[in-house]
This record gives structure tokens, C-alpha cells and sequence, in this order.
């Protein structure tokens, strides 16, 4: 069942488009990869899903609901929880209360406290230190765990990896099918490709605001994702 349809969308910062035409779908239960060199347009496209950048054209549906133009605040009760960039946690918050901020418009579901702590079992024995006392990774999972607080059905993950080793990432993604499997669809955005092709059922790759591929993990050779990313070879004829 489609729970995400986005058709024709395009997004600019000013004159750029940033977002170009763009169209895809996602299955309830799908984790879809958003992959592509710096500048493609990812965070751009989930952040007009989050309602932080307004659409110039096109439109976005959300379980069957349009929700092109809706304001950031209501897609959480929508349904639509988003990890930013660079996890955004009060530093000088506990873990706990920054989890709790995540259930200020909480909606039924499965995801409590209780929970989410369940999924890091690490952060319990520390939800009394400060964000800025833990490691990357570890804020990370606090901004995960603050996300599905809300109880979303889509969760849109930007950039999880950034600046963290690639151990840690490894570690921070083994959490994605104890949230798929809680019912929770993932949309990430993510820079490292093999990350991406590890974790999700399907990846779309933009370059220049466009989908220039997408498909399966095991259906992509490593020859046409590494064209699609740079925008080199086959997957250009006839675009321009
Ligand atoms: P990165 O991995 O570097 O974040 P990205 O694929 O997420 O890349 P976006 O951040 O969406 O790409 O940026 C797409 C284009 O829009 C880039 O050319 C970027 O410089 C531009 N851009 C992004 N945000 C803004 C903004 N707030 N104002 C002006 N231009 C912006």
C-alpha cells in the first residue's frame, strides 16, 4: 500500500532548483534510500517532506492526503517525523527530556519511552547525563529515538552518518528493522552509498535535483550507481 506519493516536485532556494520534476512512491513498511553526491538536492527533498522548505510546483501525498503545502507542525501530527541533519538536540537537556520533547504531539502508537529504550538499551543508564556528555553515534540515537516518539508512520532520517566512523554508523543503523518491524516507514537520506545499499529495500539516486536511478540493491550493478552519482555514462543520454 502507497503510503508517500510525491509527483512532478520541484523546490528552489531563489533561482536554484534544487528539486527538478521529481516523482517517487513509498510502500508502507519500505526503507527507501535517497542517495547522491554533495549538492543533489536530498536534504532539500526531505525537508519540503518535513514542510521546512515550501514546493515551487508539483505535489506530495501522504496516506492518501495532500499535503503539498501543509505546515511542518501538522505533518507531525500527520504522521511525519523528521531526524535533521546534525541531530539538533538540546545539549543542555538530559537524554530523557530531549526523547521527551519528541512526544510533545505525541500520537497512539507503539513508540513509548519505555520503547525506545528497549531499541538502545544503552541509553536508560544514562538518561540523566546532558546530549552534549555523549558520543556522536550516541546523539544520534537520541535524535532517532525522539523522532518515533512521536509515533510517526513515516520517519525521514537525514544524513544519519555524517561525521560519525563507519563502525558507529553500522551500529546506529541495526535499529532500522526493530522500527520497521514496530510498522514505522523510513525514508532516509544518505551520502554513504554502501550504508545505503545495506539498509534499505529500494535507493533513488538524484543528481541535480533529479531521480536518475532507482531500484533494488541487489538489481544495481555497482557500474550504474556509480554512474547515476556522477551523472556520467549511459543514465545521461538523452537527459539534456
Ligand atoms: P549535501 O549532502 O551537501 O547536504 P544535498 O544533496 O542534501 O547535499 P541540498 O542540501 O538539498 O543537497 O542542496 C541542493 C542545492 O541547493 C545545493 O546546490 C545547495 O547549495 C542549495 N541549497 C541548499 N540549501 C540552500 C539554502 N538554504 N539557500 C540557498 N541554497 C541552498
Amino acid at each position: 500500500m502507497t503510503l508517500l506519493s510525491i509527483r512532478d516536485l520541484t523546490v528552489h532556494h531563489g533561482q536554484l532548483r534544487a528539486v527538478d520534476g521529481l516523482g517517487l512512491e513509498l510502500e508502507r513498511g519500505e526503507v527507501l534510500a535517497i542517495i547522491g553526491a554533495n549538492g543533489a538536492g536530498k536534504s532539500t527533498l526531505l525537508r519540503a517532506l518535513a514542510g521546512l522548505n515550501l514546493p515551487t510546483s508539483g505535489s506530495v501525498h501522504f496516506a492518501g492526503r495532500d499535503i503539498t503545502r501543509l505546515p511542518a507542525h501538522r505533518r507531525v501530527a500527520a504522521g511525519i517525523a523528521l531526524v535533521p541533519e546534525g541531530r539538533r538536540l538540546f545539549r543542555s537537556l538530559t537524554v530523557e527530556e530531549n526523547l521527551l520533547t519528541g512526544a510533545y504531539r505525541k500520537r497512539p502508537g507503539p513508540w513509548t519511552l519505555a520503547r525506545v529504550y528497549e531499541l538502545f538499551p544503552w541509553m536508560p543508564g544514562r538518561r540523566t547525563q546532558n546530549a552534549a556528555q555523549l558520543s556522536g553515534g550516541e546523539q544520534q540515537s537520541v535524535a532517532i529515538g525522539r523522532a518515533l516518539l512521536s509515533n510517526p508512520d513515516l520517519l525521514l532520517i537525514d544524513e544519519l552518518s555524517l561525521g560519525l566512523a563507519p563502525v558507529i554508523v553500522r551500529r546506529v543503523y541495526e535499529v532500522l528493522p526493530g522500527i520497521v518491524g514496530a510498522g514505522t516507514t523510513a525514508l532516509l537520506v544518505e551520502q554513504d552509498v554502501a550504508q545505503a545499499m545495506r539498509v534499505a529495500d529500494r535507493v533513488h539516486c538524484l543528481l541535480e535535483g533529479r531521480s536518475v536511478l532507482q531500484g533494488r540493491p541487489r538489481d544495481l550493478t555497482a557500474e550504474q550507481v556509480e554512474h547515476a552519482y556522477f551523472g556520467i555514462g549511459p543514465v545521461r543520454e538523452g537527459r539534456d
